[in-house]
């Protein structure tokens, strides 16, 4: 039976109190993958986007109904439909811009990347609940890193075997599209390492699909042994909404510390008063701003590139409407260099 729009947010109202497995990946089977749909359900007639449509086949078309949800109907400017919508102009090629910009191809162990000395960062799951056109990952070979308890394994031996490293970072795709009770046997692996104390989840899951925060994953991590952060990737503040705060209460009750990193994105958010009140948005929700990134050289992606001239004297701006508390470091990822380098303003 196909819903239609207001059948569609009554059913999501409805199942808002839900807050078990069944429910996140009920909100997971429904995604939308047809941009002819995605459009539908914001009001705009599909018809005159059509030459767009074919740049799904670079990279698969993936939408939360939760999110499609908080987009302005009838605008295809809006920030959100433009994070998600494929065009025809992904298709170009750019010099300078590469499929790996980080590359991050380059495993250590299946699934696991070592490029900061103390931290590790383990493709937990390849897919993610939301395909974002500008992810720097958008050509990652998630087929050769298709995660499992085998080759999780192999990860495993490999920080066991690395008394430096302090923390793992969970990433993907996305790492909370593994369920609950697999990433309970996960980190009860890694609890078992020493050297490992802190455990962070890079994730943008519960952001597109709220329902996400389940009470078994609040209880696993505020009882893992490991000091548990997470950090959301939120790049405009219409993200932000009634849903996701209340969906968030539980890891605040629990003391997880939130925190967030955007990517600055041209005709998303390069501007300072919108990533002012992204900021303040985040704050009100009980989430740390952390990064502001530059977008990373991907191939496929260029018109979403920002400046660095542009992305200064948008942050400069921020500098004198927010307090020191609310500003995200600007950085760029540079490929093989041990940390992000911080961006300078001067
Ligand atoms: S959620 Fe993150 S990893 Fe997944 S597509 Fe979006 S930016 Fe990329």
């Amino acid at each position: 039976m196909k819903l239609e729009l207001p059948q569609i947010i009554t059913q999501i109202d409805h199942d808002l109190h839900l807050c078990d497995e069944k429910s996140w990946q009920k909100d997971l089977r429904e995604v939308v993958t047809e941009p002819e749909q995605l459009l539908a359900l914001v009001n705009i007639a599909p018809d005159d986007y059509l030459q767009h449509f074919k740049a799904r086949s670079l990279f698969p078309v993936r939408v939360p109904l939760s999110f499609i949800k908080r987009m302005k109907k009838g605008d295809f400017n809006d920030p959100l439909l433009k994070q998600v919508m494929p065009l025809s102009t992904e298709f170009s090629l750019t010099e300078g811009y590469s499929t790996d910009p980080l590359f991050e191809h380059d495993t250590v162990a299946e699934g696991l990347l070592h490029k900061y000395k103390n931290r590790v960062l383990m493709i937990v799951k390849s897919a993610c609940a939301i395909n974002c056109r500008y992810c720097f990952r958008r050509h990652f070979p998630y087929q050769d890193n298709s995660p499992n308890k085998k080759r999780w394994q192999s990860a495993l031996d490999y920080i066991a075997a690395h008394n430096e490293v302090s923390e793992v970072i969970f990433s993907g795709g996305d790492p909370l599209m593994a369920n609950d009770n697999h990433l309970a046997w996960l980190v009860e692996q890694i609890e078992h390492i020493p050297h490992v104390t802190r455990l962070r989840i890079h994730t943008r899951l519960p952001v597109v699909i709220p329902n996400r925060i389940t009470a078994s994953l609040v209880s696993l991590l505020k009882n893992s042994r490991l000091k548990a952060t997470m950090v959301l990737h939120i790049n405009h503040p219409n993200e932000i909404n009634d849903e996701l705060i209340a969906a968030l209460e539980p890891l605040r009750a629990a003391r997880i510390p939130l925190f967030n990193q955007s990517v600055l994105l041209r005709g998303v958010n390069d501007d300072a008063e919108i990533l002012s009140n992204l900021s303040e948005t985040l704050f009100d929700a009980g989430i740390q701003p952390y990064y502001l990134h530059l977008f990373d050289a991907v191939q496929g992606a260029a018109h979403f590139d920002v400046a660095e001239a542009d992305a200064v004297a948008i942050v400069k701006e921020m500098l004198a409407r927010l307090p020191g508390f609310l500003m995200p470091k600007l950085v760029r990822e540079i490929a093989g260099q041990a940390n992000k380098t911080p961006i300078n303003l001067a």
